[in-house]
């Protein structure tokens, strides 16, 4: 069988080896969690939700060891990787609400009485990226299993460890055998074989937007519902009449969080001309102050990127002479990289148009609003952004202006388990999180029963 080799992208050690599920594989976990399925829909909403809220217990109960994994296999600072841990349990807390709460509708119509039912799709696959194993994987799993679905989760190639261990506690919470199963494989192989798998009925999909595209086409064979959630390029919007400080103290953690690895990070930052010096300056200093280091380390803000292919990647965006501040970074093992500022040529170059995926930010100066708005959308991606004003008036028409899905003013915040998450044009399809996510895990069926 082939196997996995999980390297610790902190000291480049292989701390785990993993068989690889092949087709025959995920065939028989599909299987499982079709025949697991009849009776997860079935169980009392009460039992159902009983046992979501003992897995949110238990996640509770090794909050530490999910997150010290966490490090060891994706390098995220011990800090950050026990706020995915604790997301994991929050996700799961609050979708545990759900199946007592889910409700159909009563329609006025003649002549009888008409109700709607929200019902399970069947076997959902949730495929997860390697950014953020832990969170993506239960934004997909937690409201699918509430809305009385079983689960094939495939975790990325790179991450599969803290993925593998949440499949093992959602069978000591007491989850069926059957309705949350974990297959680690590689994504040309295991994921296919779920995308295409007759009995799945629907794919949660978190990754490149290339890849997102396939799985579209794949799906389209079998008519699978499908949500994406893809990549971003998004906007840090810096008016004159902002807090500065404020803006230029919270910039870098909105794009060098998780070396920059964040499908949210605000890789473009555009300062009202009049202030661009001033802000720059600010900027700067907070840039040169953020911690990268170890990240087990209680003080690091910042770790190492996933990969050796990640890290030239990322370097391959940087133009030396277009750098105009950078951050430090260890030297020796691991796949590190200093936060880096460049002043692009032009809204025409890669490294503003295309998602870097690493610590690299490029800011360039915008005149007035409309410009701000029209350079935020002058991108293929709408996944999220940030607008930084105390005009209210403005905050509200450059939100209303701006194609992204998630959008915050003064502040950097993007996603909140209880509001939706999801992108426009190709930053994906659907929504995730918050009330929404239940409709995407289910079908709507009528009924209406006659009455004379
Ligand atoms: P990726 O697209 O290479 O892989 C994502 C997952 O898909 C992995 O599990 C992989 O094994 C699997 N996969 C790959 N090829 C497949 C195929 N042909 N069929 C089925 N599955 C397949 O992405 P990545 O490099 O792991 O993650 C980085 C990307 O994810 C970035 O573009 C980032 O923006 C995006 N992302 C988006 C969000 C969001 O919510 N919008 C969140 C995190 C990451």
């Amino acid at each position: 069988m082939p196997s996995l080799q999980v390297v610790n992208p902190a000291t480049e050690e292989v701390i785990a080896t993993l068989d690889a599920v092949d087709e025959s594989g995920v065939d028989a976990a599909v299987r499982r969690a079709h025949r697991a399925f009849e009776a997860w829909r079935t169980i009392t909403p009460a039992d159902r939700a009983r046992l979501l809220r003992r897995f949110a217990e238990v996640v509770d109960a090794h909050l530490e060891e999910l997150a010290s994994l966490e490090v060891r296999n994706s390098g995220h600072t011990i800090r950050n990787a026990r706020g995915e841990a604790a997301n994991v349990r929050d996700v799961l807390l609050y979708y545990a609400g759900a199946p007592e709460r889910f409700c159909g509708e009563q329609i006025p119509v003649v002549g009888g009485i008409d109700v709607t039912f929200r019902e399970p799709l069947g076997v959902v696959g949730v495929i997860v990226p390697w950014n953020f194993p832990m969170p993506i994987a239960a934004w997909g799993f937690a409201p699918a299993l509430a809305a009385g679905n079983t689960v094939v989760l495939k975790p990325a190639e790179l991450t599969p460890l803290t993925a593998v261990r949440l499949g093992e506690l959602a069978l000591d919470a007491g989850l069926p055998e059957g309705v949350l199963t974990v297959i680690p494989g590689r994504g040309s192989v295991a994921g296919e074989a779920l995308v295409r798998h007759p009995l799945v009925r629907k794919i949660c999909f978190t990754g490149s937007t290339e890849v997102g595209k396939r799985i579209m086409r794949l799906a389209a064979d079998g008519v699978k519902r499908i949500t994406l959630e893809l990549g971003g390029k998004s906007a840090n919007i810096v008016f004159a009449d902002a807090d500065l400080d404020a803006a230029a103290a919270a910039a870098p953690y909105a794009v060098f969080d998780n070396a920059g690895q964040d499908c949210c990070a605000r890789s473009r930052i555009l300062v009202e001309r009049s202030v661009y010096e001033e802000f720059l300056s600010r900027f700067e200093k907070a840039v040169r102050s953020v911690v990268v280091g170890a990240p087990e380390d209680e003080r690091s803000e910042m770790g190492p990127l996933i990969s050796a292919a990640q890290r030239e990647r990322v370097a391959g965006y940087v133009v030396p002479d277009q750098v105009i501040c950078r951050g430090s970074a260890p030297s020796g093992k691991g796949f590190w990289y200093p936060p880096t500022v460049v002043c692009p040529s032009g809204t025409g170059d890669p490294v503003w148009r295309e998602e870097v995926f690493g610590p690299v930010v490029a800011v360039l100066p915008f005149d007035d609003e409309a410009e701000a708005v029209a350079m935020a959308n002058d991108t293929e991606y709408g996944l999220s952004g940030s607008i930084w004003t105390r005009d209210v008036g403005r905050a509200l028409r450059v939100a209303r202006g701006v194609e992204s899905g998630n959008l915050s003013v003064n502040s950097n915040t993007s996603v909140r388990y209880n509001t939706p998450f999801g992108g426009f044009k190709q930053s994906g399809l659907g929504r995730e999180l918050g009330p929404h996510a239940l409709e995407a895990f289910t079908e709507v069926k009528n009924v209406f029963i006659a009455t004379s």
